[in-house]
């Protein structure tokens, strides 16, 4: 059932072409997301994909209806990297085996990942499985590959895909399997019959997560995972697989080769949509340039969730995008403004339709903001307000920060020092504490230190206090 008329149209890797949407079902339209690995906090490349994509789920959501939509975001949590982490804690001195320390780490982990990611207004996905509850499907998955000729064991616990068994492998990208090898490090092993195949399953120690299997006790290789899931949940043939350009090759192809495979025919996801990659300050993330942090990181420092994400939304998401400081200030300001302008007021019924034109044509979200500073402009409060919420923007979950008027509080702090000051020599200190009372009162923290001092509005901050403050 389609509630609007908006034609949405999307970039497609596999074609290299936009075009018109046209689910499969209008009834269930079915959308999967490669999610990450659960092994440390999310870095704010991570979060890209997730705020890209929320944005196609709403979009989703209000032209097919909220029954309609099924959205899967998928949780890797065994893998190498979660083990290393578990085995240090181990041989810190941490209790537990090590099966127990992997799942403590993942645990923590998720629930990082969907505190920070709410806090950047992406909404929950329906159904957001975690690979080691799939297990059996992967396997009977495997199972079906081997039996087919398109996967074979190697005598020593691993199962690997024959990628020469699929002919169409290598199409999302547009390469040859020559060109593949050539630009990837592709590992040669002995038990390869070509140096292209992949692992489907591979041995697990007994210290290890692993699980009993006919190649004896292992665990998955990373792309069966996304095969087994979105089949799973969405069936063999869904609308939209979706994830980082960086996951093209190796890890989309390869889900194709095993889905179609499996399935027996060419279907699996009719839609590849990649988002590029983010960059900080002109420059790859990385640790060793001390550019990296995670979202965490930044929300830590206080920068607004609504503002990392209206920052997102300027790029659009097939162009690589650059984090920077002087973007997230000036998002703050537009923000603050878009606040001002909304407070008390009801929302539009509908988003403007040249916002929801902007978003329907391939995810133009820089074109939808700069639809929604002519909305402001023209003081066009409710329907600016509806088009920020179709984006996640302005709504009532991310807006608490911009409630609290942007003032300046150094007259005050000067008020603080200067009191300190002479009660250092008149040792009489009853003016500082008068001050500090009333400014815990008006629901100011106050740091004192050495060098300064600071107040720091808390959550119950009452500015109209202050003005008594002598
Ligand atoms: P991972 O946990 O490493 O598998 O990554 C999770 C998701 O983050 C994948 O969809 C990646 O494509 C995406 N990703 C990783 N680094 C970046 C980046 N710098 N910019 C945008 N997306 C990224
Ligand atoms: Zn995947």
């Amino acid at each position: 059932m389609t509630t609007s008329n908006t034609v949405i149209k999307l970039h497609n890797t596999k074609t290299r072409k936009k075009s018109e949407f046209t689910p499969i079902d209008a009834n269930n339209v079915r959308m999967y997301l490669c999610g990450p690995t659960v092994y440390d906090r999310a870095h704010l490349g991570n979060a890209r994909p997730v705020v890209v994509f929320d944005v196609l789920y709403r979009l989703l959501l209000e032209v097919y209806g909220k029954q309609h939509v099924t959205y899967v975001r998928n949780f890797t949590d065994v893998d190498d990297k979660i083990n290393a982490t578990a085995l240090s804690r181990k041989e810190a001195g941490a209790p537990g085996t090590l099966e127990e320390l992997v799942a403590e780490r993942t645990e923590e982990t998720i629930g990082w990942y969907l505190s920070d990611m709410g806090k950047l207004g992406a909404l929950e996905p329906d159904h957001m499985p975690r690979a080691t509850q799939y297990i059996d499907q992967m396997i009977t998955m495997i199972e079906g590959l081997i039996a087919k000729g398109h996967a074979y064991a190697d005598g020593s616990g691993h199962v690997l895909f024959s990628v020469k068994s699929y002919d169409n492998y290598g199409q999302l990208s547009g390469r040859s399997v020559d060109d593949m090898i050539a630009g990837a490090r592709v590992e040669i092993a002995d038990n390869k019959r070509d140096p292209m195949d992949f692992v489907l399953w591979k041995p697990s120690t007994d210290e290890l997560p692993g699980w009993d299997s006919p190649w004896g006790r292992g665990r998955p290789g990373w792309h069966i995972e996304c095969s087994a899931m979105s089949q799973e949940l969405l069936g063999a043939d869904f609308d939209i697989h979706a994830g980082g350009n960086d996951l093209m090759f190796p890890h989309h192809e390869n889900e194709i080769a095993q889905s179609c495979c499996a399935n027996g025919d060419d279907s699996f996801a009719k839609y590849w949509l990649h988002n590029e990659m983010l960059q900080v300050e002109g420059k790859k993330m990385s640790k060793s340039l001390g550019n990296f942090f995670t979202v965490h990181d930044l929300l830590d420092q206080d920068i607004p969730g609504e503002v990392i994400r209206f920052v997102f939304m300027q790029t659009h998401y097939r162009k690589p995008m650059d984090w920077t400081e002087k973007k997230a200030g000036e998002a703050e300001a537009t923000l603050r403004k878009w606040h001002a302008l909304t407070a008390g007021i009801e929302p539009a019924a509908n988003a403007a339709a040249a916002v929801q034109e902007a978003l329907a044509d391939d995810l133009n979200t820089a074109g939808a903001i700069a639809e929604m500073h002519k909305l402001a402009a023209a003081g066009d409060a409710a329907s600016l307000l509806a088009s920020a919420r179709l984006m996640g923007l302005l709504t009532e979950e991310l807006a608490g920060w911009a409630t609290q008027p942007d003032l300046d509080l150094s007259a005050y702090e000067a008020q603080l020092l200067a009191a300190r000051e002479t009660a250092m020599e008149t040792k009489d200190f009853s003016q500082v504490d008068r001050l500090k009372t009333a400014f815990i009162e008006a629901g100011l923290e106050v740091r004192m230190s050495k060098a300064g001092v600071e107040l720091v509005p808390g959550s119950g901050f009452d500015p109209a206090k202050l003005e008594a403050v002598e």
